[in-house]
């Protein structure tokens, strides 16, 4: 029977990850038992990023394996979960409340609105249990983290993918510095592989900060090109004693898909609004704030200095120029709503402007008679009877989409193509073979 299995809140403030918890859960389950067989790659799916209840990064995990015994199966990671609690995460004090489905896939559909809810809105634990509680051959944990978990099984790859291919380290073994490999193998591959390293502040942007087990994660959208960072990460010596495995993911980050088009903005969704810029506020300090008419309401936009070329551009906006916002929807006491923008395409610029005509003798400026009473050279004093005329304005934008530089998991790039067939079960097992043949000598392990 295929089945998809759903994970979600393994991780805690002091360690653990859901990314690897499910790579343990290959490691352990299927390839230590011949009864159950990964059929995909590992989904790791994020969430709506405009819910302030989130947990880090909001990501869920979804797998897809054939097995005889479901109710078995979900035994395993209950029992695997309390094992990864107790060894990693220590998320039992934290409260946290790690989520478990598993669900066959014949089911899919019955449960892919809480995918796009989970993306889009919220979902309700009540909804999920009722739902699930329906369904033949299903078993699911009653705790919080089974919305996440749920939410994840949705995701259709064929929709639009890319990767993220996750190494991870030995226990509290601090990071090695990762940035010259990062960087120059960003330059040879972009934009095959993205976002992993920030030029601005030169760091390699992949490499967590915090307590969890990731060494690094690389995001590309070529399984070629993946392999190869790999295969220059292993070639580094430094990572000899610190690499624990590695597992190469299918996500929906950097499809854009979490993006509803309105024109009217609800809060803690994330929405695309256009309108017409009624005014701009530059903050001191350079956050910008502009009044944007949808034509249904008029909405308050917030630009933040940290979004980088994104604020820069939105300084040089003006009235009338008509825009496309990409934003995460806040309530806000001050604005009723507040639009956090991710990103904005600049659809139309106001790009003449009205002045006073040049004379027709002399070329030189002219000054205003009056009201409807014509224009006088400054230079020769040629009476020109005439308005005034549109002139081109250098406005140093151009009709395109700005990006912040501080994106989140899900914001699209232009330049990043998205996938959409997804590997079929013959080449996940040839690519978690060479992963494994890349890593397990180096860190003699059985790896992946
Ligand atoms: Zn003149």
């Amino acid at each position: 029977m295929r089945v998809l299995v759903g994970l979600d809140d393994h991780d805690s403030p002091e360690g653990g990850c859901t990314t690897h918890f499910a790579t343990i859960f290959v490691r352990s389950i299927i390839q230590d038992r011949n009864e159950v067989r990964l059929l995909s790659l590992p989904r790791l799916v994020r969430l709506n990023p405009a819910i302030p209840w989130k947990t880090r990064g909001n990501a869920a995990l979804a797998l897809e394996v054939e097995t005889d015994d479901p109710k078995d199966l979900f035994y395993s990671l209950v029992n695997l979960t309390e094992e990864y609690d107790r060894e990693f995460s220590k998320g039992k004090k934290y409260g946290r409340q790690p989520g478990v489905v598993v669900l066959p896939s014949s089911h899919l559909q019955s449960v892919r609105q809480f995918y796009i809810k989970g993306l889009k809105d919220v979902v309700i634990k009540g909804d999920v249990i009722a739902k699930l509680s329906k369904l033949s051959d299903t078993y699911f944990t009653l705790n919080r983290g089974v919305i996440g978990s749920v939410s994840a099984l949705g995701f259709a790859p064929n929709e639009g993918f890319t990767y993220e291919l996750i190494l991870y380290r030995k226990s509290y073994i601090e990071r090695p510095n990762l940035d010259d490999i990062i960087k120059s193998q960003e330059e040879k591959e972009f934009p095959k592989l993205f976002f992993n390293y920030d030029y601005l502040k030169n760091v390699a942007i992949s490499v967590p900060r915090g307590p969890d087990p990731v060494l690094i994660g690389i995001r590309g959208n070529d399984t070629i090109s993946l392999l190869s960072v790999a295969q220059e990460l292993v070639k580094s010596s430094s990572l000899r004693d610190v690499l624990d495995g590695a597992m190469l993911f299918v996500t929906n980050q950097h499809t854009g898909v979490h993006v509803t088009d309105t024109v009217q903005p609800r809060p803690y969704r994330s929405v695309k609004v256009r309108g017409v810029v009624l005014g701009t506020e530059i903050k001191p300090g350079g956050d910008v704030f502009m009044r944007v008419d949808s034509g249904y309401e008029v909405y308050t936009t917030v630009v933040y200095k940290e979004t980088g070329t994104l604020a820069r551009a939105a300084q040089l906006l003006e009235i009338g120029d008509e825009i496309e916002v990409e934003a995460v929807v806040k309530p806000s006491t001050e604005y009723g709503l507040l639009l956090e923008a991710e990103a904005i395409r600049i659809v139309n610029l106001v790009d003449y402007e009205l002045s006073n005509p040049k004379c027709p003798v002399c070329g030189g400026s002219s000054e205003s008679l009056g009201k409807n009473k014509g224009f006088r050279c400054r230079r020769c004093g040629f009476v020109i009877k005439s308005n005034k005329v549109a002139v081109p304005k250098a406005r140093g934008l151009t009709l395109s989409r700005y990006v912040s530089q501080r994106p989140r998991h899900l914001t699209r790039f232009d330049y990043v193509e998205v996938s959409r067939s997804e590997p079929d079960p013959k080449e996940v097992q040839d690519l978690l073979h060479k992963l494994s043949e890349l890593f397990a000598p180096k860190a003699g392990l059985n790896f992946i």
